[in-house]
């Protein structure tokens, strides 16, 4: 077994009216929401993915398949504690968390520090291991026209 491993994630949801906006496991205030079969919280699936990827398991789709029933609507975070369950169980913990949510609107700056909290609670580090940062995409292609927010992360897993 390796002392390090590290992983990255990315995921992008269409922006659609008639949902809630959920990113980072908190509410946003918007007219949009995501489009997906769980919750669509952009950044926990890219979290998800690159915790999965750290550990050269199957991504979020193959684990919480779409087809099925049970994960309609589902509250990523629960999918996070489960993915994270996986991290545990093959013995290694989270040292750090870095990334990015992209998108045009509405501004994420005030949301950020509930959703490190929020995700650092779930996966049992600091916020201060957890960075989130947002960008815009400077009004170009989808993200940039309203069309949709997309999220990337870096993971560093360290055996436990
Ligand atoms: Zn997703």
């Amino acid at each position: 077994m390796q002392k390090f491993r590290i992983g990255n994630g990315y995921d992008i949801h269409r922006l659609i009216e008639g949902r809630d906006l959920i990113i980072g496991g908190i509410k946003i205030t918007h007219e949009k929401g995501l489009l997906g079969h769980s919750d669509a919280d952009v950044l926990v699936h890219a979290i998800i993915d690159a915790l999965l990827g750290a550990l050269a398991m199957d991504d979020i789709g193959t684990i919480f398949p779409d087809t099925d029933l049970k994960y309609k609507n589902a509250d990523s975070m629960l999918l996070l504690k489960k993915v994270y369950s996986k991290v545990k169980n093959s013995g290694y913990r989270i040292n750090n968390i870095d990334s990015n949510i992209i998108a045009q609107n509405p501004k994420m700056m005030p949301y950020i520090p509930k959703m490190r909290m929020a995700i650092a609670n779930v996966l049992e580090i600091k916020d201060s291991d957890i960075s989130i940062k947002a960008k815009t995409k400077e009004n170009l292609d989808a993200v940039g026209e309203n069309l949709a927010i997309e999220a990337n992360a870096v993971v560093l897993l360290v055996q436990d």
